[in-house]
């Protein structure tokens, strides 16, 4: 059993999945329901009106858009950016450009990082054999 603070409200909670004690995370589901509903009625609303009319901070609104809880549609491109480059985006945190990028771009560090591995061991078995030399 694991104890922790409740990062919204600091009480006491035993940790399961969901790192939020049972109220938070209770009253975060209802957020989330009256955006998710609100955002069905006015497709095109803003954050601000969503904010306004549910009474959900615009930082949380965020957070179920950036968790790909909660998806735009295609009409709605005033809410979200990508944080890489800027482009509007409907749900997550990149666009699909940035997001193919940045996965090539951790395949070559992996690529990378494998190769000093290989190195690595190489020159181990290389001082191996000249010690066994002398
Ligand atoms: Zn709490
Ligand atoms: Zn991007």
């Amino acid at each position: 059993m694991e104890l922790r603070n409740c990062p919204v409200c600091g009480k006491l909670f035993v940790y399961t999945v969901r790192n939020m004690c049972p109220n938070c995370a209770k009253k975060d589901e209802e957020n989330f329901e009256k955006v998710r509903q609100y955002l069905y009625d006015v497709p095109n609303a803003t954050l601000d009106e969503i904010t306004e009319k549910t009474g959900v901070p615009a930082k949380n609104v965020l957070e179920y858009l950036k968790e790909g809880r909660l998806m735009l549609k295609k009409t709605n491109t005033n809410i979200l950016s990508c944080e890489r480059c800027g482009a509007p985006i409907l749900t997550g945190k990149y666009c699909d450009k940035c997001a193919d990028e940045m996965k090539k771009q951790l395949e070559r560090l992996k690529n990378r990082a494998f190769g000093i591995n290989e190195d690595m061991k190489g020159s181990l078995h290389l001082s191996k054999l000249q010690r066994r030399e002398k």
